[in-house]
């Protein structure tokens, strides 16, 4: 299997445009502390990818890996469709971005999949310009990612926490799937990845994938749970946006901790001490052999 990081960064990204918080504004000095919106493409077979999450960097992240680029004819794209792990604006306001496709498949849940077509109007606004392909993206059934792919996927529901543009609609029997986990695995080696940016619980379902992967990549939003109201960005706390913190007793640290497989953080939000590479922080993740991911990074479970 084969995963390229395209982006580690929470909503807003790193630099934040009208931010100018210690790690904003360290960004802004120190180019390699940058870093784009959370994204990560999967190779779903020799020259076919599906990329994780269309987020506001889309264009400028299929630009930064020669895989994903055309050719060699002038409009063929290796770039085969998209995967949505929710509904959040910083994870689909990318699909506007790929409009000039002639069709473009979207695998999702079907909370997601409502929102985006009857409150975002995906569906009627993009319509003038491609088609959108929507395929559901089942909750623990394994489906090839693309007919005839090596590689499966399934989605883990991690939370009920609605983007805040489709909240406080009616509920319904998915509602669990607004927020989840992938689990990819390759069928001729049996290897698998867990990849899940916005954890706001660690159920046992997840648990139990998190234990069999052989990569586990998480959401690392923030540090600790008082981080969002301590930096002034918000009064709730890390855990009441929907965000598992890092560190603490509630944390997915010590969860990752005894792990036998790779585990990375991914979705750091700019008031993350880790966005500083000299952060001692670092180094408390570094001796629970846990790393942090880094945009253009290449995984292979
Ligand atoms: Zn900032």
């Amino acid at each position: 299997m084969l995963l390229q990081v395209l982006g580690t960064a929470a909503g807003g990204g790193l630099p934040q445009w009208n931010c100018a918080c210690p790690g904003c504004s360290g960004a802004r000095a120190h180019p390699h502390w940058r870093r784009r919106h959370a994204s990560l493409a999967v190779r779903a077979d020799r020259d076919r990818w599906y990329i994780v999450n269309a987020t506001p960097d889309i264009g400028d992240q299929i630009e930064s890996v020669a895989g994903l680029w055309p050719g060699p004819e002038p409009r063929r794209t290796p770039v085969a469709g998209l995967v949505l792990t929710d509904a959040e604006l910083d994870h689909t306001l990318g699909i506007a971005r790929l409009r000039e496709a002639k069709s473009l498949e979207v695998l999702t849940t079907a909370p997601v999949c409502d929102a985006l077509l009857t409150k975002l109007r995906l569906g009627e606004v993009l319509g003038p310009y491609t088609r959108l392909g929507w395929r559901d993206l089942p909750l623990d059934r394994p489906v090839p990612l693309t007919p005839g792919s090596g590689v499966e996927i399934s989605a883990i529901p991690v939370s009920g926490k609605r983007p805040r543009y489709a909240a406080g609609g009616p509920g319904g029997p998915d509602d669990g799937a607004w927020v989840v986990a992938l689990r990819l695995t390759e069928r001729a080696t049996g290897t698998t990845a867990l990849y899940a940016p916005a954890l706001a619980a660690w159920p046992p379902a997840l648990h139990r994938a998190a234990t069999e992967a052989d990569c586990v990549i998480v959401d690392g939003t923030f540090w600790d749970d008082e981080e969002p109201r301590r930096s002034g960005i918000s009064a709730r706390t890390a855990t009441g946006m929907g965000h598992l913190p890092i560190d603490g007793p509630g944390g997915t640290a010590r969860l990752l901790a005894p792990l036998t497989g790779r585990r990375l953080y991914t979705h750091l939000n700019n008031t993350n001490p880790l966005v500083d590479p000299a952060a001692p922080q670092h180094k408390v993740l570094a001796e629970l052999g846990i790393e942090v991911a880094a945009d253009g990074m290449v995984i292979e479970p």
